[in-house]
């Protein structure tokens, strides 16, 4: 189990903008409070931030009801093995507790999972259970790692450790302690040596908090080839267990999500001198800026001229692809919830579509997203910190919206009040990162707003209406 101590430095996240603020210099992070973990805990955070990882089975040492929480409800993609898809648990009952079964279950678990699917890694997460009754699942895993030749990593983050943020922290640093740095990167092959001019770098590169969410990704990987940018790890999106172990060797380091994973990227730098940036890849200016990005950060002019001609292409061909849809979208009005997570940058990418954005939720913004969001909205840009189903729904009547966007677990609140609604979080089904996946945006926001369900479902049934015509209710 986790020291305070330990717990207190992550916390304390010396890259969190948040730290950065005077008045908040020393306190870093807020102490979760009662309910936090309403939105997830630190388990379910480190599950969702490594469990993209396809190639490892990953075994949640607890209770079943744990494994149940965040299995899969993540639309993350794999091009390749689907092993991250099978939930395992070492399912422990109140007897196993009481008999002090726990860690003989889990050894047997780990046997099983690699006798069955000769998994690349076994991941082993503690939950409150197993965190509570002192299972020393550390050396267990260590033993097991011993025992049949295949690494077996302990993610020591209970849920009682804190919120979901606390968690995906919790799995950076089990990245770092166990896995990052524990092999080299394969040279790069002579068939992708052939495809660029003779003499041109090519730079190994890290994508840390992306999640191939839809597989949104693929939009953005073929830029990356083009420009000989050899991502030779990515936390966690499509990833691969030997990839993980190379990310150290990198030559710079984007940061995909605002929040999660920084201490990873911080790390890195100051461990292996990896410099880092965060940036985003949704809406066309932004996935043009962190092209840009790397080419400073890597500071080479070679590559900033191939990114710039690349640029030029690009955002050609997806203003032409999405002319037709900024037309049908151009005006309409969006109530935007994201729960926060760059909202600055979905702010941007609805304003190229000619959108008005009438509010945006900030709950899990940080002050710099915040600032952002300013920048691109105005100073009396209308920020939501209360995401209550009665909250949206007010703002949305108050200031006129066409479409909520919003994460799943508001689809219903859309759904019963007949708006137009659009899933926007890790629940989604399309694409919507790179020049691509904005073209697929704007197709869904189209199809959405004018879809001619809203005109039916917001007609008074017929049983509703009175014989003469007027409505029964109003
Ligand atoms: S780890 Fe703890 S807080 Fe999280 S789901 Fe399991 S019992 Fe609940």
């Amino acid at each position: 189990m986790k020291a305070a101590a330990e717990i207190a430095a992550l916390l304390n996240e010396p890259a969190c903008a948040h730290n950065h603020i005077a008045a908040k210099e020393k306190s870093g992070c807020a102490r979760p409070k009662p309910g936090a973990t309403a939105g997830g805990c630190a388990f379910d955070g480190a599950q969702i931030a490594l469990l993209p990882v396809a190639d490892v089975a990953h075994i949640v040492h607890g209770p079943i009801a744990c494994a149940g929480n965040s299995w899969d409800n993540r639309g993350t993609r794999s091009s390749g093995p689907a092993l991250y898809k099978i939930g395992m648990t070492t399912d422990l009952s109140e007897t196993d507790v009481i008999m002090g079964r726990g860690e003989k279950r889990l050894f047997l678990a780990v046997k099983q999972a690699i006798d069955t699917y000769h998994p690349a890694a076994v991941f082993v997460y503690a939950t409150c259970v197993t965190a509570l009754i002192g299972d020393d699942f550390e050396a267990l895993c260590k033993a097991a790692s011993d025992q049949f030749g295949v690494p077996v990593i302990p993610v020591d983050a209970a849920g009682f450790y804190g919120t979901k943020n606390m968690g995906n922290r919790l799995a950076g640093e089990a990245m770092f302690k166990y896995v990052i740095g524990t092999r080299e990167p394969d040279p790069v092959s002579d068939a992708v040596r052939a495809q660029f001019p003779p003499g041109m770098k090519i730079h190994d590169v890290n994508l840390i908090g992306e999640y191939n969410i839809a597989g949104e990704f693929w939009h953005v990987a073929p830029l990356f080839d083009q420009l000989g940018l050899r991502i030779i790890g990515s936390l966690s999106g499509d990833a691969r267990f030997r990839e993980l172990q190379t990310l150290h060797r990198a030559a710079a380091t984007m940061v995909v999500c605002s929040k999660a994973l920084l201490n990873v990227a911080r790390k890195l730098e100051t461990n292996f001198g990896v410099p880092w940036f965060e940036g985003s890849f949704y809406g066309v200016a932004d996935t043009s800026q962190a092209l840009r990005d790397f080419a400073r950060v890597l500071n080479d002019p070679d590559l900033a001229a191939r990114t710039e001609a690349l640029i030029a292409a690009e955002e050609g061909k997806a203003n032409a692809a999405l002319e037709p849809w900024r037309q049908r979208l151009k005006g309409r009005r969006v109530l935007l919830y994201t729960g926060g997570v760059k909202s600055w940058s979905i702010v941007s990418a609805l304003q190229d579509l000619g959108m008005t954005v009438v509010a945006t939720g900030t709950k899990k913004s940080t002050e710099e997203d915040k600032a952002r969001i300013r920048e691109i909205m105005g100073p009396d840009a209308v920020m939501i910190d209360d995401g209550s189903p009665k909250a949206l729904l007010n703002a949305y009547k108050d200031l006129k919206a066409d479409i909520l966007i919003a994460g799943g677990r508001n689809l219903y609140t859309a759904l019963k009040a007949r708006i137009p609604f659009l899933d926007i979080n890790q629940e989604r089904e399309f694409a919507y990162a790179g020049y691509g996946g904005m073209v697929e945006l704007a197709r869904q926001l189209a199809l959405t707003i004018e879809s001619p369900v809203w005109r039916q479902v917001q007609t008074p049934a017929p049983w509703q209406v009175k014989r003469v015509g007027t409505p029964l209710t109003a």
